[in-house]
């Protein structure tokens, strides 16, 4: 029996790994879930899944928690961002679903790792930010790392079995290049000018994958994939010269593993998350995850192409911060987080996130040598950015 903790359980990550456990109550429990804003839906799913503790930001939250519940034992709740870094170090768990968006998931994601957890992870930005460090946590406390964003597990299962380990220190023996596939989300065929009056609401239509807000504008620029491929390389100790972004816009392939033989081998399912999820609760077994079985003869073909700089700049940026080194990874992705806000609230043009990243880019490179050697350090930065990013007076 593993006893799982969700990190981020009010989410659309969070909805899903709920869905895969209660199909399977002979083998896992739910210990804690935690939630930032929706009460009301992290009552709902801590009835749901009977869990025992309940983490949430503050005494407001607390309040509005037990107003919401339906009845029944209530869970024991615990307030404050330390009680979420405690929550997921908690004796209690082995297991812990990493889906909160943002570096905000970085405190509890490293109390875990460095409480020896087997991590399932979907919150790519905190190893965006601290990759360096993070890795280090899993592989000094003997923690498992797990993807469970749909490319990375994809790489993973696709990895050669003895080498499917995300903390070794070396790329797999014999594989030569790791391939993102990324839908190109709703904007892949307009036009530049066409990017100009874009919306929220038609950021937020995925054609394939239905996510959160944030991600869902990151698909969109491609920022997400921008931060997948910073994710692979400390996944998998991949250099930058050998991941590699290619547009599949039916996403029924999730990605690929190219071999120095010129075996490319690739994981193909529809695209529902439950699927890796599962794949990783279950990790060595297989379950059902409630994924209905790809149908290749209905979906017809397969089409391929290559990203287009001139429509996905920011998926450039994100590269050139992955070459440029941590500094310039936090500062991209805490700029992205304060853009992407910015523009789901009407206050910053879509065309503009991709200028508010370049401009932290440059504010960046053009600062002497900063300390990152510990999480405060990283966490200290990240401020720093999102300040300048906050300021910069763009709309
Ligand atoms: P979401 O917005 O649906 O859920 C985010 C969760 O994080 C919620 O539970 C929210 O309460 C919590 N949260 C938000 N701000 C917080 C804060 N400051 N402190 C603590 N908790 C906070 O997002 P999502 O789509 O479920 O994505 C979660 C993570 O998983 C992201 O990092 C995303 O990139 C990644 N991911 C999502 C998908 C997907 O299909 N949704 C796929 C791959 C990876
Ligand atoms: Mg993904």
């Amino acid at each position: 029996m593993r006893h799982v903790t969700i990190l981020g359980a009010s989410g659309s990550i969070g909805a899903s790994t709920l869905d895969v456990i209660a199909r399977h109550p002979d083998r896992f429990t739910i210990h804690a879930l935690s939630g930032h804003r929706r009460m009301d839906i992290l009552a709902q799913r801590a009835a749901a899944s009977r869990a025992r503790v309940v983490a949430v930001p503050d005494a407001a939250a607390a309040d509005a928690f037990r107003q919401s519940w339906p009845g029944g034992v209530l869970p024991e709740i615990r307030v404050g961002v330390q009680a979420l870094a405690d929550v997921a170090a908690d004796p209690a768990s082995d297991t812990i679903v990493a889906a909160i968006v943002g570096a905000a998931g970085l405190p509890s994601v490293m109390a875990a790792a460095r409480a020896g957890k087997r991590i399932l992870l979907a919150n790519k930005e905190a190893l965006v930010a601290a990759g360096n460090l993070f890795m280090q946590a899993v592989r000094e406390h003997g923690a498992t790392l797990l993807p469970i964003d749909s490319e990375h597990n994809a790489i993973f299962q696709c990895l050669p079995a003895q080498h499917a380990d995300c903390s070794a220190t070396v790329p797999a023996p014999g594989v030569k290049r790791l391939v993102l596939t990324a839908s190109g989300g709703p904007f892949r065929r307009f036009w530049p000018e066409q990017l100009e009056g874009v919306t929220p609401e038609q950021a937020c239509a995925h054609p394939n994958w239905s996510m959160g807000r944030k991600i869902s504008v990151d698909s969109a620029t491609m920022v997400n994939k921008g931060l997948e491929v910073i994710e692979a390389h400390w996944l998998f100790s991949m250099p930058a010269d050998r991941l590699e972004v290619l547009i599949h816009p039916q996403s029924l392939i999730h990605s690929l593993v190219e071999y120095d033989d010129g075996s490319v081998l690739a994981e193909l399912g529809n695209p529902d998350m439950r699927t890796p999820i599962a794949q990783a609760l279950a990790y060595p077994d297989r379950i059902a995850s409630g994924v209905g079985l790809l149908d290749l003869a209905a979906a017809g073909r397969l089409d391929f192409e290559q990203p287009d700089p001139l429509r996905f700049p920011c998926l450039s940026l994100c590269m050139q911060a992955l070459r440029a080194g941590q500094a310039a990874c936090i500062a991209l992705n805490a700029a992205n987080e304060i853009a992407v806000e910015a523009f789901l609230a009407g206050n910053l043009r879509y065309t503009w996130i991709a200028r508010v990243l370049e401009a932290v880019l440059e504010w960046q490179a053009g600062l002497s040598q900063v300390q990152l050697g510990s999480l405060e350090d990283i966490l200290e930065f990240d401020k720093r950015a999102r300040h300048y990013a906050g300021n910069l007076g763009l709309a």
